[in-house]
């Protein structure tokens, strides 16, 4: 079993670090706002530190979860980041959804420490956290990826190596252009059927074992039809995500002009107040 470091318990980190606990793990873990992190330890079998380099000090791998760039950026960096704390060998793994260009960066900083990076961004949201049932993507050197997988196992149901440092921010990337004109489709689709009076939970049962299934249809229909927004993948992040996409696409050379939209769309939706809805309120602007 592995000393672990687990920072950030949001919507994801809490119940990820939970898993943690569960299969065994000694863990340890950080939020910046405390209260959250003394009720993580009081409700598992762990400990909880008042920074990021405390936290980490003594542990094996330490895993991060947190927002943006930025803010990963200021769990690991400086004198009460998480590098300053880890050992020699020890293996740094991001679970943020951020840029490569970021994660490129902190990996060669960590690197000077002696430490591994593992970016490692899911997919599966709140329900995958809970579960343990996320999809994990990669990108690090293959004997760092090795050796974290194990642990990455207590909440993953696939996690994969995809390349260096990286490539799983690259490969978070296509999962979210692959979702955002989906969730628009599938908006449109279900705010037609409500027009026509059709009855939403039959047409779905009906079209999704047809062509148009997806996961978003099975699990989100009833509740986009009903207004209910609070699956826990935020539309704030939502943006952040698909900023970072048209950016990337930018550099090299990848036409997104859907992903552009829909983006524009999310905009609507963080005016109408829904910065913390999910991210199928694009729904809610259709009327
Ligand atoms: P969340 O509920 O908003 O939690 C964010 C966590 O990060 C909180 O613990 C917050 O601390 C911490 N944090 C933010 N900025 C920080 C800073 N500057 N310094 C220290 N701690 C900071 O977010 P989430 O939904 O768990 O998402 C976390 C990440 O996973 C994001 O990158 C998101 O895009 C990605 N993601 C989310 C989902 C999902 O379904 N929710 C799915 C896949 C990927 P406080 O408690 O003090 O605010």
């Amino acid at each position: 079993m592995a000393r672990t470091a687990f920072l950030g318990l949001g919507v994801m980190g809490y119940p990820m670090a939970g898993h943690l606990a569960r299969a065994g793990h000694q863990v340890t873990v950080y939020n910046r706002t405390a209260d959250k992190a003394d009720r993580w330890a009081r409700d598992h079998d762990g400990r909880h530190q008042p920074t990021p380099r405390q936290a980490a000090e003594g542990a094996d791998f330490v895993m991060a979860c947190v927002g943006n760039d930025d803010d990963l950026r200021q769990v690991c960096l400086g004198p009460d980041g998480a590098f300053a704390g880890m050992l020699k060998g020890a293996v740094f793994v991001d679970h943020t959804t951020v840029s490569a260009q970021v994660t490129r960066e902190l990996a060669e900083e960590a690197a000077k420490a002696g430490i591994g990076y593992v970016d490692a961004p899911v997919s599966g949201g709140q329900a995958g956290a809970e579960n343990g049932q996320l999809s994990v993507m990669c990108g690090g050197a293959r004997d760092d990826f090795d050796r974290a997988a194990p642990v990455i196992d207590a909440y993953a149901k696939i996690c994969r190596l995809m390349g260096d440092v990286g490539a799983g921010q690259m490969t978070k990337m296509c999962n979210q252009i692959a979702i955002a004109g989906l969730v628009q489709g599938l908006s449109e689709s279900l705010a037609f059927a409500q027009k026509a009076g059709l009855d939403v939970s039959q047409v779905v049962e009906v079209i999704s074992q047809g062509a148009a299934g997806s996961w978003q249809m099975v699990n989100r229909h009833k509740t986009m039809d009903e207004g209910k927004f609070d699956h826990g993948f935020a539309v704030d992040w939502m943006r952040k995500d698909l900023g970072i996409c048209l950016a990337t696409g930018d550099q090299i050379g990848a036409s997104l002009p859907v992903t552009a939209l829909v983006d524009q769309f999310y905009k609507d939706v963080q005016k109408m107040g829904g910065g913390r809805w999910d991210t199928s309120a694009l729904i809610a602007r259709l009327g």
